[in-house]
């Protein structure tokens, strides 16, 4: 990949460039784990853990709650809600960009 700051080739996997020591790494559009403001049934952290591993909510929602069953569920879900960040408020796009004629 390229250095954002002076576009010389980097290594793919580095964080750092080698090259003017600027951080390189998070500057593509990384998963972070957050939880989702829409779609979420009680504080968003099924969503969020599906939509970072890329699975199916309801599974997780079913996993979570076999886990919360056997006693562990519970404090894991509270830890989650608390460190899992909440996801970004998605601010609505300037006027005239970024729309798309339905049906495209
Ligand atoms: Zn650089």
């Amino acid at each position: 990949m390229y250095c954002n700051y002076c576009g010389k080739v980097i290594q793919d996997d580095a964080n750092l460039c080698a090259y003017c020591g600027k951080r390189v790494a998070g500057m593509v559009a990384r998963k972070r784990l957050v939880r989702p403001r829409e779609g979420r049934k009680v504080a968003g952290v099924c969503k969020g853990f599906a939509e970072y591993f890329d699975l199916d909510p309801t599974l997780i929602r079913v996993v979570w709650l076999v886990c919360l069953l056997c006693g562990i569920g519970f404090v894991a879900y509270i830890v989650a809600w608390i460190v899992m960040p909440e996801e970004p408020k998605m601010l609505p796009a300037p006027q005239g960009s970024m729309q798309r004629a339905p049906g495209q």
